[in-house]
C-alpha cells in the first residue's frame, strides 16, 4: 500500500470566457492568477472531505491511497486518547495495538469503494480487564462503517435490494444486514407511550392471496407504522395488543378501521371489545 499514491482528488477545468459574468461569484473564490490563466485547480483531499462529513472524534484521518481502483485511507487514535473498552464502554490504556489493521468499507466516493484501515488497539479497562476497543464508526466486527450501512438502508427504502448493492458495489447480504441493523434500532428506541389513536388496515400481499394486518398511530401530529401481523384475524388484533401491554393499551381511546372484519366484529359488539381481547377499557371505534 506504501507503493501507492496518495489519492488527491483535482479538479481542473478550462473556462473559455473566464470573464464572462456567469462566472462572476465563481472567479472571486479564486486568485488572480487563476483569472490570468484561464485555469481553475482547485486540490480536494479526501481528508478534508472526510472531516467534513463523518469527523471522528478522538481519531484522525490520515493519507489516503489508491490501491487498483480502491481508496484506502488511514485511521489513527489523536495523541493522548484513550480507547474505550469493546465490552462496558469505559475508557482505558492501551494494553497493546494489533499490528495487522482492520479494513472498514465507508460511502463509495464516485465510483470507487473507500475503506477506512485502523489497527486495533485493546484497552486495559478497569472493569473487564483487557479486551479490544470499541470504535465510534462500527459495531462489534462489522465490517461496514455504521454511516455506510445507514446509507444502504436509505437507499433500500427507495429501491430493491439488488439493484442498491448492484449500484454501489456491495453484495445483498451486505444491504440486507444493513436494513436490519436500522430496523433493530428503531424497534428498540420507539416509543409506544402515549398512543391514543391507532388505525387498523389489511395489507394483501402474494397477489392477493395472503392478507397482513397493520397498526398505524394516527394522533395529531403523529402519524407512523406501529405494528404488522401475519393474516387478518382477531388473534393478529390481539397480538398487537399483547404487544403493547395492559396500561398502554388503556390509553387507546380511538380505533379507526375500514373494511377490516375482525375489527368490525369487535367494534360491533361491546362484549367483544378490545377490552375483551384482554385489555380493561373499550375504545371508541371510527368505522
Ligand atoms: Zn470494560
Amino acid at each position: 500500500m506504501s507503493a501507492a499514491s496518495p489519492a488527491q482528488l483535482p479538479g481542473q477545468c478550462r473556462i473559455s470566457s473566464w470573464n464572462d459574468s456567469r462566472f462572476g461569484k465563481l472567479r472571486d473564490l479564486f486568485d488572480d492568477s487563476a483569472t490570468a490563466t484561464g485555469y481553475v485547480t482547485c486540490t480536494m483531499n479526501v481528508k478534508t472531505l472526510l472531516n467534513r462529513c463523518h469527523p471522528i472524534k478522538a481519531f484522525i484521518y490520515e493519507t489516503a491511497r489508491f490501491v487498483g481502483q480502491q481508496i484506502y485511507v488511514e485511521v489513527r487514535p489523536r495523541r493522548g486518547s484513550q480507547g474505550k473498552c469493546g465490552e462496558c464502554g469505559c475508557a482505558g490504556s492501551t494494553y497493546d495495538t494489533a499490528r495487522t489493521p482492520r479494513y472498514f468499507e465507508f460511502i463509495p466516493l464516485w465510483g470507487f469503494a473507500v475503506f477506512l484501515v485502523y489497527c486495533m488497539r485493546r484497552i486495559n479497562c478497569p472493569t473487564c480487564g483487557i479486551r479490544t476497543e470499541q470504535v465510534p464508526w462500527a459495531d462489534g466486527k462489522n465490517q461496514c462503517c455504521n454511516v455506510y450501512r445507514l446509507f444502504l438502508a436509505r437507499w433500500a427504502r427507495r429501491l430493491s435490494w439488488s439493484e442498491v448493492a448492484q449500484i454501489f458495489g456491495t453484495t445483498w447480504n451486505v444491504v440486507c444486514r444493513s436494513v436490519r441493523w436500522v430496523v433493530d434500532y428503531g424497534l428498540s428506541n420507539r416509543s409506544m407511550d402515549n398512543i391514543q389513536s391507532i388505525g387498523v388496515d389489511e395489507v394483501s400481499i402474494w397477489d392477493g392471496h395472503k392478507y397482513l394486518t397493520v397498526v398505524y398511530q394516527i394522533d395529531a401530529g403523529m402519524r407512523r407504522l406501529l405494528w404488522v401481523g401475519r393474516e387478518r384475524t382477531a388473534e393478529t388484533l390481539r397480538g398487537f395488543f399483547t404487544m403493547m401491554g395492559e396500561e398502554r393499551s388503556e390509553l387507546i381511546q380511538f380505533v379507526a378501521s375500514d373494511m377490516w372484519k375482525p375489527c368490525l366484529k369487535v367494534s360491533a359488539s361491546s362484549t367483544k371489545s378490545v377490552g375483551e381481547l384482554g385489555f380493561g377499557k373499550t375504545p371508541k371505534f371510527m368505522i
